[in-house]
């Protein structure tokens, strides 16, 4: 979804393009390095274009080695070896393209162009490179390349709002001013990957996404009248982290803020029905409580009720009417494999019955993040997309707490809040809550916002051998920063010990976010036997926060207040 940008920009900013005295009325031309790497490229487009002189609609890009006959039976080195780029147009013919040419194509009209099945708005340019591979350029003015980054670093579809998409748009525009020219010695500015900022062009274009780039049209944040390096990550876990603990790179604007625009207002919820079994609630939502109304909740021929309680005839009408095409020499078995029967305790029939429907996963949970609730419609986030849902006034609620299921008849949520739900259409029958969050913060939104990971003995072992201090010992937080990230970390190993930063950390581990605490199990011996990791957030922490911005913008925030709420005192500018 979003990238984890671990580095810090350390250029100078000697663009023209910023310095252009009285500021221009055209946006600026990008060159965006596509690919660096490809062993072959196809293009193509509905319109015409010119390769070399010839017109066509398609051209493959192949490197092939060119030998002279009088080389047969030589011996060769490397250096030998002429690689030359030839291109397949239509129709099968080929065109060499002379060393060192690069190949340019332009489209007359808007049609854009496909490279390798990608669509592009602008110009493509394909050249060899000095490791006998492809590089192709993507040239266009910035705001038509911005149109293909905003969606792809936030999400329209799942963070649909547009003011935070508008302070995504300016935190992009800023970052590109402030890198142009990045990548020269490669014949372009700035790269397409998570490298720079994620770019896949008009393919990926949104209307919502649009609007906030064109809203914002040549707006970036400046400090001291110059770019600032718009650093941002999806989710910080409640709040952001200084610059230097994060990175070697101490600057005024990318300092710690704690994510919140306004305090919550708690959004009550009450309802008809309780019950304080969870189960209870399950069987009575699915109107199941004898076998025959089982059978008919699970689309199964109705098969009545067993003919007595007896366990082998019990086993074998229960095998026979839910799963009628399982083969087995004994049915009690499968059904204690199964775990809805045991062949030693007597299962209360409710219990049997809720076994049943859990097992054969007729109940259809779903699950969502609480975006909004006006005590009849609830707006969830289901897998990325906003949906609209009712709440049933008599639909069972409960708060799950760990592994307890707590029934409420009344509360409140304040968004955020993990559901698990049963819906038939668009209403909601039954709703299991739990708060996924540490603290209302603006991000409470993200499903990072809390987390929790256990790493073994042998993963930590694995996990730390670049730090080559042995197996692992202990671990230990030295100092930590304004967001409780610890900044420095000293592991000690059987054969030395190291102290490691916030990043490096992270990367060793592999874990989301900086942002967390941990224990360490141990056996009676007092040896580690694996660790726990209470985290939050995910990404550097550093900037903006994505998810924080679309919680501000939920709140009713403004691009310019987002902005300037996760880069202290920067001013805005219209470059153009
Ligand atoms: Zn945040």
């Amino acid at each position: 979804m979003m990238r984890k940008r671990i580095a810090v920009a350390l250029l100078l900013i000697t663009g023209a393009l910023y310095e252009r005295p009285g500021g221009s009325q055209t946006a600026p031309t990008v060159r965006i390095g596509l690919t660096q790497n490809a062993p072959t490229v196809s293009i193509r487009s509905a319109q015409p274009f010119t390769v070399q002189q010839n017109q066509t609609r398609t051209a493959k890009f192949t490197m092939v080695v060119a030998l002279d006959p009088a080389a047969a039976n030589r011996v060769l080195t490397r250096a030998d070896l002429q690689y030359r780029p030839i291109v397949e147009i239509d129709g099968g013919r080929i065109v060499v393209v002379p060393k060192n040419e690069r190949v340019r194509i332009d489209l007359q009209g808007n049609a854009g162009i496909d490279v390798d099945n990608r669509t592009y708005r602008g110009s493509i340019e394909v050249f060899g490179n000095s490791r006998n591979t492809f590089t192709v350029v993507n040239e266009l003015p910035l705001e038509d390349y911005l149109l293909g980054v905003v969606p792809n670093e936030l999400s329209p579809t799942t963070f649909a709002e547009l003011e935070a998409l508008k302070a995504q748009a300016v935190a992009a525009r800023t970052y590109v001013v402030r890198n142009m020219g990045q990548s020269k010695n490669e014949g372009y500015d700035i790269c397409a990957t998570d490298a720079c900022q994620v770019y896949m062009g008009q393919g990926s274009e949104l209307p919502l996404s649009t609007q906030a780039v064109t809203e914002t049209r040549g707006v970036i944040a400046t400090y001291k009248d110059q770019p600032i390096n718009a650093l941002y990550s999806s989710t910080c876990g409640g709040r952001t982290e200084d610059a230097e603990n994060i990175f070697d790179e101490k600057l005024p604007y990318l300092v710690s803020t704690i994510c919140e625009y306004k305090h919550p207002v708690p959004l009550a919820f009450s309802t008809s029905r309780s019950f304080p079994d969870w189960k209870d609630a399950v069987l009575e939502v699915a109107g199941v409580s004898n076998f025959s109304e089982a059978q008919h909740f699970m689309g199964l021929a109705v098969r009545g009720e067993p003919a007595s309680s007896d366990l082998t005839t019990l086993a074998s009408f229960i095998r026979q009417s839910f799963f009628p095409n399982v083969l087995t020499s004994s049915d009690l078995s499968f059904l204690t494999e199964q775990g809805i029967l045991s062949s030693s305790d007597q299962i209360p029939l409710k219990e049997i019955l809720f076994r049943l429907v859990d097992k054969k996963a007729a109940f259809e949970w779903q699950q969502g993040v609480l975006i909004s609730w006006d005590g009849t419609t609830m707006r969830l986030l289901v897998e990325g997309q906003p949906k609209d849902f009712n709440l049933s006034p008599d639909a069972p609620i409960y708060q799950r707490v760990g592994d307890e299921r707590l029934p409420m008849s009344q509360g409140s949520w304040i968004g955020g809040e993990l559901m698990d739900f049963r819906a038939v259409g668009s209403k909601i029958q039954m709703l299991v809550y739990r708060i996924n969050f540490a603290n209302p913060a603006a991000d409470r939104y993200s499903r990072l916002a809390l987390w929790q990971v256990h790493k073994t003995r042998r993963e930590l072992d694995a996990a730390l051998k670049a730090v080559n201090i042995g197996a692992i010992r202990d671990m230990r937080v030295i100092d930590r920063g304004p967001s409780e990230r610890p900044v420095m970390t000293e592991i000690i190993g059987t054969s030395g010990r190291r102290t490691v930063r916030a990043l490096r950390l992270r990367t060793l581990l592999g874990l989301r976010d900086s942002q967390f605490s941990f224990d360490i199990e141990r056996n009676a011996q007092g040896e580690v036997l694996g660790m726990m990791f209470y985290g939050r957030g995910w990404g550097h922490g550093v900037g903006m926060c994505q998810v924080g911005a679309y919680g501000m913008a939920l709140e009713g925030a403004t691009y310019e207040e987002i902005l300037k709420k996760y880069y202290k005192g920067i001013e805005l500018k219209k470059l153009y």
